[in-house]
């Protein structure tokens, strides 16, 4: 086996040979320990079978230990400059393929297709980016891909708020967005001093595992979105007043909403943070006929 890429002196060495300068606006904070990264790859749970997918490779300090955990790893790149080095730190891995790509942009479908055509069980292995966090998970959540689920590294205040229960301070339409695709549970708490460069911020990692079924089905998923999205618009108001003010016209049916949440048996005196997934789904389709 190789000496580690995520060592300091190792990584130092990699980017004085490349002469490499960090993107803060591409959020590089590159991990120098290789104990979280055995931790962030053993919440994975990958088998000699597994796919993993990773998203930003950096240098290649979390992709190698991937290599050697699974049997084939796709990483997607946004950063010109990195691809020689990878090329290079992860000669000593056959099962490797990195792909220069906004991972926005990419087509992942097609791509586990081409690359991971027999492998029944994947997950995406990340430490993300912390710019494009959301927008990333939503990406990877709502594109329906084959994917058991995702162990992610971000913000760790991101983190709580994707994680939190209702009746929470941290509980909102982010929590609601991403525990609609799957069950969502803080797996380690990271401190800065494991990166290079030292981000101002504390990191968590998240384990997030896809549910077969959503935990409620709704009439569209669009409209159950954007009742969450309205509740939690002013958090002090009540879920009557924000249903007002965040639907469209929502003024002129301020009796057809109260008679909505009374048909779910919701107070219209209560406050967003304290309905269930449940609870949104059920309002959303009695909703649904006002406002469609
Ligand atoms: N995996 C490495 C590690 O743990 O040391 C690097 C992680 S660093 C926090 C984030 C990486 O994501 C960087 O390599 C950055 O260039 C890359 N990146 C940023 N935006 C991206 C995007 N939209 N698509 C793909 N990669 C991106």
């Amino acid at each position: 086996m190789s000496k580690d890429i995520a060592t300091p002196i190792r990584t130092k060495e990699i980017l004085n040979k490349y002469g490499f300068s960090f993107k803060k606006s591409l959020g590089q904070n590159f991990i120098i320990d290789p104990n979280i990264l055995r931790n962030i790859v053993h919440h994975a749970n990958l088998s000699e079978e597994s796919g993993a997918i990773e998203v930003g490779p950096g240098i290649g300090a979390l992709t190698e230990h991937l290599a050697r955990a699974a049997k084939k790893v796709i990483a997607f790149e946004i950063d010109q400059r990195l691809l020689p080095v990878l090329e290079d730190t992860l000669s000593p891995y056959e099962n490797v393929t990195v792909i220069h790509s906004d991972i926005l942009k990419a087509d992942v479908r097609t791509v586990l297709k081409q690359e991971m055509p027999n492998l029944e069980d994947v997950m995406v292995v990340a430490n993300l980016p912390y710019y494009v966090t959301t927008p990333i998970l939503i990406k990877l959540l709502t594109e329906n891909l084959p994917i058991r689920g995702l162990v992610v590294m971000m913000q760790k205040e991101v983190a709580d708020r994707i994680t939190a229960k209702p009746g929470t301070k941290e509980y909102g339409s982010l929590s609601i967005a991403i525990q609609y695709y799957g069950t969502a549970e803080v797996a380690m708490i990271v401190p800065k001093t494991v990166f290079m460069p030292q981000p101002n911020v504390d990191s968590a990692v998240i384990r997030i595992i896809k549910h077969n079924e959503p935990p409620v089905q709704v009439i569209s998923e669009d409209f159950f979105f954007e009742v969450t999205r309205a509740s939690f618009a002013q958090r002090r108001k009540t879920i009557l007043n924000n249903l007002q003010s965040g639907l469209s016209h929502g003024k002129e049916k301020k009796q057809d909403i109260i008679d909505a949440l009374e048909s779910c048996g919701i107070e219209p005196s209560r406050r967003g943070e304290t309905l269930s997934i449940v609870e949104f789904g059920k309002l959303a389709d009695s909703l649904y006929p006002f406002f469609y």
